[in-house]
């Protein structure tokens, strides 16, 4: 059996054949058309190419960024460069036959439905997931289902509010778990930083172009023992721990994946994160979470993608 897995990106659009094992058979990766003149045949031209590698699908999953309904795979709202596809129907897009079933969700929802199938969600009921990329998203199963809420909303952890009178998030609320602990926040303290000229290597590196300092350069800084990037990085530490301590409480799941380029980070952020959400959940569920890396390392998203295939069936 093969499953066509699909992630609409910002940037890149891809799509792969996906056996019952999880493994990639082939795949194709093209640059995000930027209209819907050019995304309609660049798509079909890249499912057709596929097909002709591999059979018919089983079925189709399709992850995508923005609020995608279950039911109809009709994109209800999708902010930024993809606008164009609002309103339209992902399972028209595909434009497989009908008796082909084709599955849609929110990305987040998409990493972690290859986590239940494939990864470190499988065999559970209860699972959050959180992603940690330049934004953050989330991701929740609730007694052996995906929580998708009244409208779609649910599991959107990266907008859950940490400081009420913090940051004005994109979202119009102000204080976003993402404002605060995301590559975008943490990027934009270490620039602002660097503009004060704070004494911190960053500042010696990127006086220059503060914007070129990345995520990723302040956990290097920290771990070569800079103390300004350390201390960046154990305000927003604490904050995601703080926020997580009270997802455990109103969630109460068996494990907490972490996905998302953020993540990669490791045991720098690991260790310190799972040390204070211990601390401070413990007492009320009385045992320590496991806070664990994501295990589909499915960087292309076409494998969660035909997770949520089987999933779903
Ligand atoms: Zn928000």
């Amino acid at each position: 059996m093969v499953i066509l897995g699909i992630d609409i990106g910002g940037s890149q659009l891809r799509a792969g054949m996906v056996d019952e094992n999880g493994a990639i058979l082939a795949s194709r990766a093209i640059p995000t058309p930027s209209d819907m003149e050019s995304f309609q045949p660049q798509f079909h031209d890249a499912i057709r190419w596929l097909l002709e590698a591999t059979a018919l699908p089983a079925g189709v999953g399709v992850g995508c960024k923005g609020v995608i309904d279950p039911d109809t795979t009709r994109i209800e709202l999708l902010p930024g460069a993809l606008h164009y596809l609002e309103g339209l129907r992902l399972a028209d897009l595909v434009g497989l036959p009908m008796d082909v079933p084709v599955f849609a969700d929110n990305d987040a929802r998409v990493a972690l439905a290859g986590e239940m199938v494939w990864g470190a969600a499988r065999d559970l009921r209860n699972v959050l997931m959180i992603t940690l990329g330049s934004g953050v998203g989330g991701a929740a199963m609730v007694d052996g289902k995906l929580l998708r809420g009244h409208s779609g909303m649910a599991g959107m952890l990266g907008h859950l509010t940490v400081e009420p009178d913090g940051a004005r998030c994109f979202c119009g609320n102000r204080g976003c778990l993402e404002t605060v602990f995301s590559a975008r926040a943490i990027e934009g303290e270490a620039w602002a930083a660097v503009r004060r000229g704070c004494v911190s290597s960053l500042t010696r590196l990127f006086s220059e172009q503060p914007q070129l300092a990345s995520c990723r350069t302040v956990f290097q800084a920290a771990s070569e023992g800079d103390a300004l990037a350390a201390e960046i990085l154990a305000r927003a530490t604490g904050k995601l721990a703080g926020a997580l301590a009270g997802l455990l409480h109103v969630f109460d799941p068996e494990v907490v994946i972490l996905g998302g380029q953020v993540a990669n980070a490791g045991a720098a952020l690991l260790e310190p994160l799972r040390r204070q959400v211990w601390e401070r959940s413990r007492g009320l569920l009385g045992r320590d979470t496991p806070i664990v890396e994501q295990t589909v390392a499915d960087k292309t998203g076409i494998v969660g993608a035909a997770g949520l295939v089987m999933a779903t069936r």
